[in-house]
């Protein structure tokens, strides 16, 4: 028997998740019988072996399978990419909810699937107003009036924020800022942007209740300066990346102006806000929005992402075309001779319109009450987890979470179980691991972010199924724990090799 049909027998099933992945699948060319042409045509007679100018002098080397062999190998393979349709996805600060179906369907009408960014303005009015919408909708949302859809991602976001912070600070003249501030919780991405645009990045150290006080963020701010003057800016995340509310936001905000910094806000915890605060009044100058995180576009393995930017309207005049304007009923693209201080162009065309139309979709679908009704709700399912887990787990910080909660594997690492254990456990369960180690603050952390889309029962499987690996450590069971996945097709695997020496030719 040949091993690319074995189905690795399933013995117990221990969740109604499922368990592992039942497929081994091996490459095509290891299937593939070169005396067994997947397409049986007859050799045309007389036709030179060429495309163009360039003549074919040996053979092609593609695998000779037929066409359901090659339709059953990607099909399997497929479903070893884990998704949120699959099954629960818990991982913070991903926002990994349901993209309503309807979304989809939206962005597949022809009006807004076959237009070409190159179309005469005339003739795409539609899809420009949709983009106006959404600029008002994320305007609105965030209380920011700027807008520029453009960048595709939250990273790219980042960038145009911070070029459009480095760009109001040269057009004052004042180009000695160099220092941007950022907790010590923040999400990597941020540092990297800052390095990226030529600053320099000074860490506040976040305390003991997982936040940054008004003490710390003195000491960072005016550490070089009495008054702060080499200070470009900060990049905080609202909730931060424990999931926690930065309490003294207004009061950082407010010392920051007072030094002549702007204050980016790292948007991709909006989830936790949406409907409910609007960051543009607790003092944010710029921030990123995650569309594929906060407004349900697909993301993970998919589609691609999509990260506006939104900024006050002194900042405005500075961040990346285009955006749509609207002039006398008509819609049309702004361009650099209508915004002359702007920095230009970062992104071709006019950014991920399919996900400016899935995002809209799912706004107006929940309309503004139901917006606000998916951070309360998503606040409430975190806020669950971490009651109904925090006697089996370390809790490093006290009191209620926003829309993702923190716990780490300090109780369970005594009898050598680890947060890594845990997570490829948790495969064994046919769940997707929460994110681990990240914040790099605290050791061992695990950070759950459920979202509003989890149903109470499923919630309460994952609890169980935690709950249940923390009795087994209690109970000396943990021998088990190193070994896990034992039903997938391939079992623990050195993830940082794989991810620097990757093994990407067949041979
Ligand atoms: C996801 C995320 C980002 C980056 O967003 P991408 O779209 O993955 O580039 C930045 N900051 C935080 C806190 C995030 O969770």
């Amino acid at each position: 028997m040949s091993a690319n049909a074995k189905v690795i027998e399933m013995t117990n099933m221990v969740s109604e998740d499922g368990q592992g992945l039942m497929y081994e699948e091996n490459l095509l060319w290891e299937k593939e019988r070169s005396d067994h042409p997947g397409v049986d045509l007859p050799e045309p007679e007389g036709a030179a072996l060429r495309i163009g100018v360039e003549a074919r002098d040996a053979d092609i080397g593609l695998p000779q399978v037929s066409e359901p062999q090659a339709l059953r190998h990607f099909v399997k393979m497929s479903t070893w990419n884990y998704s949120i349709d699959h099954g629960f996805f818990p991982l913070g600060s991903c926002t990994m909810k349901h993209n309503p179906r309807l979304n989809e369907k939206l962005a597949r009408l022809p009006g807004f699937a076959h237009i070409h960014p190159l179309q005469p303005a005339s003739t795409v009015q539609g899809a420009f107003k949709v983009m106006h919408e959404l600029q008002h909708w994320l305007a609105e949302l965030t209380g920011l009036p700027g807008v520029c859809l453009s960048p595709a991602a939250g990273a790219h976001g980042e960038l145009a924020g911070m070029m459009t912070i480095k760009r109001a600070h040269e057009h004052k003249g004042d180009t000695s800022r160099k220092i941007i501030l950022a907790p010590d919780s923040s999400h990597g991405t941020n540092p990297a942007t800052a390095v990226m645009c030529g600053f320099e990045v000074r860490a506040i150290p976040t305390k003991l209740d997982g936040r940054v006080t008004v003490d710390s963020f003195k000491e960072a701010l005016y550490a070089t300066c009495d008054k702060g003057s080499d200070i470009a800016g900060m990049m905080v995340t609202n909730p931060n990346t424990c999931g926690l509310f930065e309490r003294d936001i207004v009061e950082l905000a407010d010392l920051l102006h007072k030094a002549g910094g702007y204050f980016y806000c790292d948007g991709a915890n909006f989830n936790a806000l949406v409907g409910k605060v609007r960051p543009g009044d607790f003092g944010v100058d710029v921030m990123h929005i995650n569309l594929h995180k906060t407004f349900s576009t697909p993301h993970g393995g998919g589609g691609p992402g999509s990260g506006p930017i939104c900024c006050t309207e002194e900042l405005a005049q500075f961040m990346p075309v285009p955006t749509v304007i609207e002039e006398g009923g008509e819609f049309r693209l702004e361009t650099e001779e209508d915004r002359p201080k702007t920095l230009g162009r970062l992104k071709g065309f006019h950014g991920q319109f399919g996900m400016h139309v899935r995002a809209l979709a799912y706004m107006m679908s929940h309309g503004a009450d139901g917006l606000k009704q998916v951070s309360e709700d998503a606040v409430l399912n975190a806020n669950y987890i971490l009651s109904q887990l925090k006697n089996d787990y370390h809790v490093p910080y006290e009191g209620p979470c926003m829309h993702e909660c923190l716990i780490t594997d300090k109780h369970q690492k005594e009898a050598g179980v680890t947060t890594l254990d845990l997570a490829k456990a948790l495969c064994e369960h046919g769940y997707h691991p929460m994110t681990v180690y990240f914040p790099l603050v605290i050791p061992g952390t695990m950070l759950i972010e459920p979202t509003e889309t989890e149903s109470k029962d499923s919630i309460d499987r994952f609890i169980s199924v935690m709950k249940g690996f923390a009795a087994d450590v209690k109970a000396g069971d943990t021998e088990k724990f190193h070994g896990f996945p034992q039903s997938t097709p391939r079992r623990r695997l050195d993830e940082v090799k794989a991810a620097r020496n990757p093994v990407l030719r067949w041979s």
